[in-house]
């Protein structure tokens, strides 16, 4: 006989490992004890030596679905004499950083609900120790039910047999429910009026008759109806007031997600993975979808179902429906009955309800495989929050308020990172205060206030008075730019210290010269930047109007850099709306409200106004999507451009290229070819600046970053570009490229520039 005790750390709380510990046990002949401790596993084991060795072996292998081991350490002690194996009472302080996010259903529990002879056979809200929901219904830390939005259902006989039974994958899952003792699901009229009959029947009846159903979902409501039914999706747009903007659809299954995209194995992997995001795919030209659902695009984003409920509902309606965010024009989506009732009741013709409240509200998460990684675009349910090992631990507690615009906040304590979920557009109200709601639980339950609050550059911006007026006076603040956020975001992700080459290509963000940037490379350490390269300015005729209106960009583009086109220039303004063009005129010649911008995504809106692809945007970055649509992978073209000479750096002057795209187009140069261009000479000319700072400065490193990098053709070709050339060039895998990552990269600036490394 001999003794041993391991630690297990990582995410192994509420994930049923200490029943999988007790099972292994069990098998092994082995006595002892498991508990767990500040977030960890301890286990205290004797038994032969061959034995122990099979223990120690299948628990490493053998892993529950839901844990993440990040390391077992184990050694040998002298043996106790144990005589049984008990799982025993936690000690206290069980620490937050054990849990995990909210799960698809898992196998196990799809087959009860299969199965007419299971108790819970059809129970849209049966979970287990290896699924279910976790953070959207954890009201506070540690995690036990009492805490959680479960705790007003009393558990019956047979689910706290299940609850205490270790041999029982639902011993101790705190969300466990039957249909004898759990929560219920109903289908109700905007009135209040109930529809007769089995809920999940009514509802597909109704989704197959048209109409549009709000579905309470694991992180809020969405907006159903029938994808194939174009008069459906249409009267969707029009109640949600939503144009343009693509719908995400959940599919029954794999088969049916193939029938819709072309989609490579690693991409079948993340539709089917435990997160169950929403997948951005190519689609096929045939398909049976409403062309409605992503006009103009080349991508459909789908997921398959995630919950028992959106498994028993796909089953039965057997096609895809479009799975809209329950809400109005951009607001945040409804997260409570009454909510929703109030909001969504002129969107909706019912309501799929059900009595299991949220806690936090998880908009679904959107990735995207590009260039052969996963790169998350939003993280919401199943991908937030996110826990990052820092490399190096930070002896004070830090807020990143994130950006404006796809905000997600960032805490940092000891050495890990937790980026909270995706908050939306903070200009909103109603964004606002699920903002401060967020950052408040996840600051409760991570222990943690705040020494250091990082913020944005921008004067203006929201986020900026937020984290000023944040209630710890005393507290340091530290300005980051928009930019070296950016890139210090995707160094952190990978661990990268030492300084870099950061390519940012996104929409806007202040820079410290007072104008808008976006199309910058940088060079970065975590405490300071340089900005050695960036795109030529040109004006926003009206400021951040043109946005929604990419012909005025292109004006603003025509007019100041392209001056030999004058004739041209008259002949494009014939494409600007009459009302507008003596303003325009006036604003050029004025310089009124015509603020310069070195922003990359304007240059797409530009270069889409002037093919044509684009004269107006229904939403930020609708061109620069439709020209990755449009464009055909098979050109490798690249057209003219200019760097210029400043000072110890340069500047990317793209008059040429514009010049060049006007000509082809009336050369009569089909539109896919341009547009194919136009990526590469971006990716041109960001690897011969590249190439020409490593000539001076001796960098190998890139790291790219910014929302442009969300447009998989331009990653693929500044990525080939680079390391034709022998550079190292690294992207994010953890944070999205948007503004959605940059509380990270706030956080670990903060860090740097007040831990005085
Ligand atoms: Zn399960
Ligand atoms: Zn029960
Ligand atoms: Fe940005």
């Amino acid at each position: 006989m001999q003794g041993l005790s391991v630690r297990v750390r990582g995410i192994v709380q509420g994930v049923g490992f200490r029943p999988f510990v007790f099972q292994l046990a069990e098998r092994y002949g082995l006595n002892g004890w498991v508990r767990s401790t500040d977030g960890q596993i301890e286990i205290e084991v004797d038994g032969s030596g061959e034995a122990l060795a099979g223990f120690l072996h299948d628990l490493r292998e053998g892993t529950p679905r839901l844990a993440r081991i990040e390391a077992i350490d184990s050694e040998d002690r002298p043996v106790s004499d144990y005589t049984t194996f008990e799982i025993v009472e936690a000690r206290v302080g069980a620490g937050w950083r054990a849990l995990p996010a909210d799960s698809a259903a898992c196998d196990a529990c799809l087959e009860e609900i299969s199965n007419p002879s299971e108790r819970r056979h059809r129970y849209p809200f049966t979970n287990c120790g290896h699924c279910g929901p976790r953070f959207t219904i954890i009201e506070d830390l540690p995690y036990d039910r009492s805490r959680t939005t479960m705790a007003c259902f009393e558990m019956c006989e047979d689910c706290r047999s299940e609850y205490e039974d270790p041999r029982d994958r639902r011993f101790h899952a705190r969300p466990l429910a039957c249909p004898a003792c759990g929560p219920r699901v109903w289908l109700q009229r905007p009135n209040g009026e109930a529809v007769e009959g089995d809920a999940i029947e009514a509802c597909v009846a109704l989704l197959a008759a048209g109409q549009v159903v709000a579905l309470k979902g694991p992180g809020g409501f969405r907006l159903a109806c029938d994808a194939a039914d174009a008069e459906a999706v249409a009267r969707l747009r029009g109640r949600q007031r939503r144009y343009g903007k693509p719908f995400a659809l959940m599919v029954p299954d794999l088969e049916w997600a193939k029938r819709l995209c072309e989609i490579t194995p690693r991409e079948a992997g993340e539709l089917e993975s435990r997160e169950r995001p929403i997948v951005l795919l190519r689609r096929r030209a045939a398909g049976g979808v409403a062309e409605e659902v992503a006009p103009g695009l080349d991508t459909l984003g789908l997921m398959l179902p995630c919950t028992p409920l959106h498994y028993l509902l796909l089953r039965r309606f057997d096609r895809p429906l479009v799975m809209a965010s329950g809400n109005v024009n951009g607001e945040p989506v409804a997260m409570g009955n009454r909510e929703a009732l109030e909001r969504l009741s002129a969107v909706a013709d019912a309501f799929l309800l059900h009595n299991r409240d949220i806690v936090a509200r998880y908009d679904d998460s959107v990735v995207r495989v590009i260039a052969d990684s996963v790169v998350p675009i939003r993280r919401g349910r199943g991908l937030a929050p996110t826990v990052l090992d820092l490399p190096f631990a930070a002896a004070q507690h830090i807020l990143a308020v994130g950006a404006q615009r796809r905000n997600a906040f960032c805490l940092v304590k000891g050495s890990k990172a937790v980026v909270g979920p995706h908050i939306g557009n903070l200009d909103d109200p109603e964004t606002l205060d699920q903002f401060e709601r967020s950052v408040e639980l996840f600051e409760r339950l991570l222990e943690v206030k705040p020494d250091v609050i990082a913020h944005d550059m921008h004067p203006d911006y929201l986020s900026s008075h937020l984290a000023n007026e944040y209630p710890a006076p005393s507290a340091l603040r530290v300005v980051v730019q928009h930019h070296h956020a950016h890139v210090v975001s995707a160094m952190a992700e990978h661990g990268v210290r030492e300084p870099v080459i950061g390519v940012v290509y996104d929409g806007r963000g202040y820079g410290p010269d007072g104008a808008i940037w976006g199309g910058e490379v940088l060079i970065a350490d975590w405490k300071s930047f340089q900005r050695v390269a960036h795109l030529r300015y040109a004006p926003m005729l009206g400021g951040e109007t043109v946005i929604h209106k990419p012909y005025r960009m292109a004006t603003g583009y025509i007019w100041s850099l392209c001056r030999a086109c004058e004739v041209d220039f008259e002949e494009f303004l014939g494409r600007v709306p009459i009302g507008e063009r003596i303003l325009l005129r006036r604003q050029l010649e004025t310089g009124l409200d015509t603020p310069p911008t070195s922003s990359c995504g304007r240059l797409f809106d530009a270069a889409a106004a002037l093919l044509g692809v684009r004269i107006e945007a229904q939403y930020e970055g609708q061109p620069a999507r439709q020209l990755e649509a449009v464009a055909d992978p098979a050109v490798h073209a690249v057209y003219p451009y200019d760097i210029l000479r400043d000072g110890e750096g340069w500047i990317i002057d793209p008059a040429a290229t514009l010049r060049a795209l006007w000509c082809e187009l009336r050369a009569g140069r089909p539109v896919p070819t341009i547009a194919a261009a136009l990526h590469n000479t971006v990716a041109d000319f960001t690897r011969n600046v590249c190439v020409a700072i490593r000539e001076k400065r001796g960098l190998k490193k890139v790291v790219l970053s910014g929302g442009c990098f969300q447009n998989a053709l331009l990653t693929r070709r500044v990525l080939d570009g680079l390391s034709d050339d022998g550079f190292e060039v690294l992207t994010h895998r953890l944070v999205p490229p948007n503004d959605g990552g940059i509380a990270l990269g706030q956080a670990v600036v903060a860090y740097a520039r007040t831990a005085g490394i």
